[in-house]
């Protein structure tokens, strides 16, 4: 992630920290300071905090560790002021598999909890509310520290995705039925949640609105990709190629790329140099070209020269996958080297889009 610091490895995995966490305790700073809070109690508070993201961090190398169990690899570990973020190479799709990977971070947070309950003396509710609402100070750091593990603990173990209870809650019920459909009971269950957080928000607390569309966004996304990839799973690149496209040569002007616009319904050219691709024209590039520098401008200097290349024997799942980091909309799809169609994101849509209703017949 842009902006981050490397901190370290641990099992292979790297550490990383978002420039932004300097922020939040430079407000934490502030904050105290304003209200006229002692040097040591602002150090207390500081204190608290990166205990907190230690504690974050401990989580997500739960998830990691066991990934690792089932070898999946986490490429890294990055902690962030909103939280941290595992970045697994895959989510495993065997159920048993998924639940101990989404369980094993909230169970780091449980331990942590009980490990400091045997080292200090919980008080009566009494004396703990006391203490809880007081600053964070040497008496009541670690009783803190219990109460934040149980909340995030808690916190993450809501049965909705993104947070580890949906994916705890869609291991358990594709156990007994198939993954698509558990994924879509799972997002439905986190949606009308979702609905019931933003709604008590409006009442209790505005964070909880926030959380809601959080979970809501969260949801949709898990569902649809889900989806996607069900139907994705079986198909090449081959299945959606288009054999007819038009091309540009690098070497034309705006001129003829406006003169093709208006004869014809493609909206993206591939521009290609002896036959062979070399970058993507659109409509918008071409018009705006038009209006900037005029009708004698050479396609190649406006052209998008970010190419990806698919083979035309690729899965259709990993295809799309790649689209959607890449970015691209016109994709040459090559076999032995040669050029033999296009594939856009529109043509994946659509394929998805006849699949699915299709199938939703059945
Ligand atoms: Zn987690």
């Amino acid at each position: 992630m842009k902006g981050s610091f490397k901190l370290g490895n641990i099992a292979g995995i790297g550490i990383f920290i978002h420039w932004t966490f300097s922020i939040l305790i430079a407000f934490i700073i502030f904050s105290n300071y304003r209200q006229g809070q002692s040097a040591i109690q602002i150090l207390w508070s500081v204190l608290f905090v990166i205990s907190i993201f230690i504690t974050v961090f401990l989580h997500e190398l739960g998830h990691a560790l066991a990934a690792k169990r089932y070898n999946i690899n986490t490429k890294d570990i990055t902690l962030l002021p909103i939280g941290g973020l595992a970045r697994l190479e895959r989510i495993p799709e065997k159920p048993s598999e998924e639940l101990v990977v989404a369980i094993a971070g909230p169970t780091v947070n449980i331990a942590l909890a009980a490990i400091t309950g045997l080292l200090i003396s919980v008080p009566d509710t009494e004396s703990m509310t006391l203490q809880l609402t007081a600053s964070v100070n040497s008496s009541n750091f670690f009783l803190n520290f219990l109460v934040v593990n149980i909340w995030l603990a808690l916190f993450n173990l809501i049965p909705a995705f993104p947070m580890d209870g949906g994916r705890v809650l869609r291991a358990i019920l594709s156990m007994n039925m198939d993954r698509r459909r558990a994924t879509n009971i799972a997002a439905k269950i986190g949606q009308v949640l979702a609905m019931v957080f933003v709604f008590i928000g409006f009442y209790a607390n505005p964070f909880l609105i926030f959380i809601g569309l959080f979970i809501f966004l969260g949801a949709q996304a898990e569902a649809s990709m889900t989806q996607a990839k069900f139907i994705l799973a079986g198909y090449t690149v081959n299945d959606v190629l288009m054999r007819h496209y038009e091309t540009i040569s690098a070497s034309d002007t705006v001129k003829t790329a406006v003169s093709m616009l208006l004869n014809g319904q493609t909206k993206t050219f591939l521009v290609t140099e002896n036959e062979v691709p070399v970058g993507t024209v659109s409509r918008d590039e071409i018009i705006l070209a038009l209006s900037n520098k005029g009708e004698n401008e050479i396609i190649s200097r406006i052209m998008n020269n970010d190419l990806l290349f698919l083979d035309a024997d690729t899965s259709l799942e990993k295809a799309y996958l790649q689209m959607q980091q890449h970015k691209s909309t016109l994709m040459p799809v090559m076999l032995d080297q040669k050029l033999i169609g296009t594939v856009d994101n529109e043509n994946i849509l659509e394929f998805l889009m006849v699949k699915n209703a299709s199938t939703t017949k059945e």
